[in-house]
């Protein structure tokens, strides 16, 4: 099978540290993996790469086998073809810990904006397709409210039936129940897993380890930059918990 998304030798600096370093992590369709570390440990920079948030110092990503275009300028990797940049960013949804919708529209605007900015489509078309993922995340009620008449929990149903009407074929969470309180939690991680039944390629950063099990095909702990472990979830509890590190993020985040 040909993986999804390809990274090899991830490297990503700010100034003189390494905020990731020599990071590779492969995907097949469907997949689903989560990644666990400390505060600062390069878990959001990762992923802004993968969304070119962030451009990458060295190393390379491929999407459905091709390579998503750096070049190599002066010694410095930068990115080629920005337009095919726009094309690839929307086949990759990117929802946040701070859900990040824009408060000036309403919860379905919020879901037809890209479709009409970055894919062209037509409003009708759009606010359809927008329709049927607040449908999918059981917000299709909240459709006309803005985003600051709504919960925690709804507001980030919404930002993933908005990451999802783009049609993305990978889907990328940043910590998406940190900033809830914790009775909402609950409703996000079912919208998730709904979506990883239904077969979605997924990344998943999170501190619940409840959810990082259930959900999980491979899970990877990273620290300063770095995989220091990386397995099944059955497999990465068994094998590594006597690892003292792992064990002490753990037992700190329970
Ligand atoms: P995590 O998501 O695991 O908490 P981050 O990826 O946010 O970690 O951060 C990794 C490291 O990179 C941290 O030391 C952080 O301070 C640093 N960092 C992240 N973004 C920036 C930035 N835009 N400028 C400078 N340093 C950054
Ligand atoms: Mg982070």
């Amino acid at each position: 099978m040909q993986p999804l998304l390809e990274l090899k030798d991830i490297v990503k600096s700010f100034g003189s540290h390494r905020a990731v370093d020599s990071v590779s992590l492969s995907l097949n369709p469907q997949d689903k993996t989560v990644i666990i570390g400390p505060s600062g440990s390069g878990k959001s920079t990762l992923l802004r790469t993968i969304n070119f948030l962030e451009t990458i110092d060295s190393g390379s990503i491929m999407f459905e086998g091709r390579d998503v275009g750096y070049r190599r300028h002066k010694g410095h990797l930068i990115l080629d073809k920005p337009r095919n940049i726009c094309k690839l960013r929307a086949q990759i949804g990117m929802v946040f810990q701070h859900f990040n919708l824009f408060p000036h529209m309403t919860v379905v605007e919020n879901a037809m904006e890209g479709q009409v900015t970055v894919q062209g489509l037509a409003r009708k078309e759009a606010r359809e397709i927008a329709m049927s993922m607040l449908d999918k995340v059981g917000m299709k009620d909240f459709a006309d409210r803005y985003p600051a008449a709504l919960s925690g929990g709804q507001k980030q149903r919404a930002a993933i039936a908005r990451a999802l009407a783009m049609r993305p074929k990978l889907m990328l969470f940043d910590e998406p129940t940190s900033a809830l309180d914790p009775e909402l939690v609950g409703e996000v991680f079912a919208t998730i897993k709904q979506l990883a039944d239904e077969g979605m390629t997924m990344i998943i950063v999170t501190h619940n380890m409840g959810f990082a099990r259930e959900v999980a095909d491979q899970l990877y702990f990273m620290e300063d930059g770095s995989f220091l472990a990386q397995g099944e979830p059955d497999e990465f509890f068994g094998k590594h918990c006597n690892d003292p590190r792992i064990q002490s993020f753990i037992q700190r985040i329970f």
